[in-house]
């Protein structure tokens, strides 16, 4: 329901033009006399309107409310709209709209109110507020509660393979996937869809179809770690090489234990001892050595070992204790999600907890869907998905991002209303930048506050030698506030899968003698990952160290840009003070900073609020020019004072 300003106007006694003007006034903004407002702001205007025509020229008085000396509990829903906000508070829009005014604040009945400001006045109306929980975290409440009932059992590990390239990753994924395939399913052939499970007699394994650190860091990167073990493949005629050492750094930064397959066992170039041997300057001490890595020759061309690996995955699968619950609510990551052209989303999902069913509703970051469909490894069409299970799904609302979990939700609305939620929040947080990684700038705050214990730095350099030697003088920085500790560090230019590692686990990058390669450039401006790159091994040492000390706070400097006189002042209505000036030195921006002198005296410091020329509004006025200089809430200005004008600049400082 709405009234149109006419009606309005016609039931106060006024004109329409003469009620437009005193909405203006209130802060209501409406164009022409056929416009409506909706119910609840007509209730506020004649309300407002018919006391200032019971009482002309006096401004309406607004009561103190009379605060109660114990506070009573209102609990509401942030975000909360003034509308809301007053029906709970049981007074009218009109009067919190008044309140809020009379606060600096300006809203109009459907705005949403900060916090803070609903506090404060809640408070002044005898109320403390309590935020009952967010649907998110009653949904995750949802889930908690659902997990801990029923029983938990051992479930199938989860397993990547990683290492250098050429080395068999593919090839002993494709074996072990063809060799477990009963040939009458689909006459052998398999599904990709980017996992698969293999059952075995004592167990069953899951492997992610996508090997490499890359895929690996780049899920984690996301947030979520779907890999149980890591499945090193190391070629045992070539040994460990520079993207074994990665794919071990990465598996490690993760905390995701290694399992050692030594690949192309059949050739006879192969040398299992020499690879041991390496593995053990890694720390992966092979067991038959005495070490506690499980290491086992292998070959994808005969299949010879790779039963023996699968058996030692399900060991260590054991050994780590994987359970979960089969009764929970369904949860887990995205593997991979693609829109099709017939099928709409297709999701590949990784069950880690409960058992996903059709009909199931879930939510992945901001899709929601119900499942219409749902698909196993081998192209069959299943109903259930219990824990470590690889599914393709049909039924999300979008494309979800592999590396996001999804949620089993019970209540669609609730899932609908997160999504929404969510795509909000994510849109806010892109406007303003959001992000939370470390930075060197920032690292004395985060020691200060204790939100930092160690700093993790992936460290790349030209030569072997000063790379080892800067990892010495950095990890020996280390305090009893901080320990610093370089998670990788290699030869070579900085690439994409290290700044992937450092948004990971939350590290810097530093380079010495070393380039960034174009895509890390990119994602590392994207996801303002600290890059921090050097030629002089000192200057890294004492960067660092000065972070830590937070003396590379910034500091700000005034750079002097200009200086004019104050020639004539005007008073301008609703305006305030302008200073008619003239440009004597350098030049007036419109964005700087301004001081206002008298007799060599500072009177005021602050923003300029208006710079104009003539009736024109200017950026900048330059030397031997007039111009019109507003100060922000300053009128006190005279004949002959002086507007010194500067820019503020941050600089690092250095030790
Ligand atoms: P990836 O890059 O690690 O995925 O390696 P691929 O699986 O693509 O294998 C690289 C090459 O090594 C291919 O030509 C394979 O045929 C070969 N290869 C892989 N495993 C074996 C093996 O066990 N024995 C032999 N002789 N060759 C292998």
């Amino acid at each position: 329901m709405s009234v149109r300003v006419h009606k309005l106007a016609k039931e106060l006694g006024l004109t329409s033009k003469d009620l437009i003007e005193r909405l203006r006034k209130l802060k209501v903004d409406v164009k022409g006399h056929m416009s409506a407002l909706d119910d609840a702001t007509a209730e506020i205007v004649r309300h407002e309107l018919e006391d200032q025509m019971k009482s002309p020229g006096q401004k309406p008085v607004l009561k103190e409310p009379k605060a109660k000396k114990t506070l009573k509990t209102l609990k509401v829903h942030m975000p909360l709209s003034v509308k809301e906000f007053s029906l709970r508070l049981g007074v009218k829009p009109s009067e919190l709209i008044m309140r809020l005014m009379s606060k600096g604040h300006l809203a109009n009945i459907n705005q949403n109110l900060q916090e803070d400001i609903v506090r404060g006045i809640a408070e002044e109306y005898g109320y403390n507020i309590e935020k009952p929980p967010s649907i998110e975290e009653e949904i995750l409440e949802e889930i908690r509660s659902k997990e801990e009932e029923g029983k938990n059992v051992i479930r199938p590990p989860v397993v990547t393979f990683m290492g250098h390239v050429d080395h068999g990753k593919t090839s002993l994924l494709d074996y072990i996937r063809k060799s477990n395939v009963v040939k009458k399913e689909k006459g052998g052939i398999t599904q990709h869809i980017g996992a698969y499970q293999v059952k075995l007699a004592k167990g069953a394994v899951t492997f992610l179809d996508t090997p490499g650190h890359e895929a690996f860091t780049a899920m984690r990167a996301r947030g979520a770690n779907a890999t149980d073990v890591v499945v090193l493949i190391v070629a045992a005629d070539d040994g460990i090489m520079p993207q074994t050492i990665e794919a071990i750094d990465h598996s490690r930064a993760a905390g995701v234990p290694i399992v050692v397959a030594v690949n192309k066992c059949d050739l006879a170039s192969a040398n299992v001892d020499k690879v041991k041997k390496q593995l053990s300057q890694h720390d992966l001490m092979s067991e038959d050595w005495g070490g506690k890595t499980i290491t086992i020759p292998v070959s994808a061309k005969t299949g010879e070992g790779i039963g023996n690996l699968l058996e030692m995955l399900l060991l260590e699968a054991e050994l780590l204790e994987l359970e979960a619950n089969p009764d929970a609510h369904a949860r887990g990551i995205v593997i991979e999600g693609k829109l099709s052209g017939g099928r709409g989303v297709v999701s590949t999902l990784l069950v880690k907890n409960g058992t996903l069913r059709v009909g199931d509703v879930i939510l992945s970051g901001l899709h929601y869907g119900r499942i219409k469909a749902m698909v196993d490894d081998k192209g069959e069409k299943i109903e259930e998905a219990p824990p470590s299970t690889p599914v393709e799904v049909l039924g999300l609302s979008g494309v979800p991002q592999a590396g996001d979990e999804f949620f089993e939700v019970k209540d669609e609305k609730k899932a609908k209303t997160l999504s929404s939620l969510k795509q909000t929040q994510e849109k806010e947080e892109l406007l303003a930048g959001k992000t939370s990684r470390i930075s060197l700038d920032q690292l004395y705050d985060s020691i200060k506050k204790g939100i930092l214990k160690e700093l993790k730095i992936i460290l790349k350099g030209d030569v072997v030698g000063s790379i080892e030697a800067l990892e010495r003088s950095l990890e020996g920085l280390s305090t009893k506030e901080i320990s610093l500790k370089v998670i990788h560090s290699a030869v070579g230019n900085i690439t994409e899968s290290d700044i992937m590692l450092a948004i990971a686990s939350n590290a810097l990058v530093m380079g010495f003698h070393v380039k960034m390669e174009p895509k890390a450039q990119t994602t590392s401006e994207k996801e303002k990952v600290d890059v921090r790159l050097y030629n002089i091994i000192y200057e890294a040492i004492a960067d660092t160290k000065a972070a830590m000390e937070g003396m590379l706070e910034p500091i700000t400097k005034d750079i002097f840009q200009g200086r004019a006189e104050v020639r004539q002042v005007f008073r301008v209505s609703k305006v305030g003070t302008i200073a008619g000036s003239y440009v004597l030195k350098g030049k007036i921006p419109r964005n700087a900073k301004a001081r206002l002198l008298r007799n060599k005296k500072v009177i005021f410091e602050g923003k300029i609020s208006s710079l104009k020329h003539f009736k024109d509004d200017i950026k900048e006025a330059r030397e031997n020019f007039e111009c019109g200089i507003g100060l922000q809430g300053h009128d006190d200005i005279k004949q002959g004072d002086i507007v010194e004008v500067y820019i503020e600049e941050k600089t690092t400082r250095r030790l």
